[in-house]
């Protein structure tokens, strides 16, 4: 099963993602801090990353810049969420090394399909796992 991490203050908007991504047959691991998101990026190798940006602390932009840096996780897909304050601010989510980005509010009929689409454009798509 695929390992997803999601990095995500906002209890809501985290059961809404679990829920959409288990429901597609991903396992969730759960961080509530951008410190915890970045150990759990090391130490659990997840397939891709989903992190807020407006985060305690740190934020989604130093998350990623964090997951970046280390040499375990250098190329993992990050997909970033915004709140709508932040839809100009495409050109930053990308330069931070993030791999494409959704707004909020999250609907959890869409996510999955977004989340895929967003890791197709960007040329590392989730390989569906064999049958049987
Ligand atoms: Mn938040």
């Amino acid at each position: 099963m695929k390992k997803v991490l999601v990095i995500e203050d906002n209890a809501d908007n985290m059961r809404l993602i679990r829920y959409s991504l288990e429901h597609a047959g991903y396992a969730v691991l759960e961080a509530g801090t951008g410190e915890e998101g970045v150990r759990l990026a090391l130490e659990a190798r997840p397939s891709f990353i989903i992190t807020d940006i407006n985060l305690p602390n740190i934020d989604g932009f130093e998350v990623t810049k964090r997951i970046r840096e280390s040499s375990a996780n250098g190329s993992i897909p990050i997909i970033a969420i915004t709140s709508h304050a932040m839809a100009g601010d495409r050109e930053r989510i990308l330069a931070c090394g993030c791999t494409g980005y959704f707004e909020k509010p999250i609907d959890p009929i869409t996510i999955v399909d977004r989340i895929h689409r967003q890791l197709e454009a960007a040329g590392c798509p989730i390989e569906e796992e064999p049958k049987g």
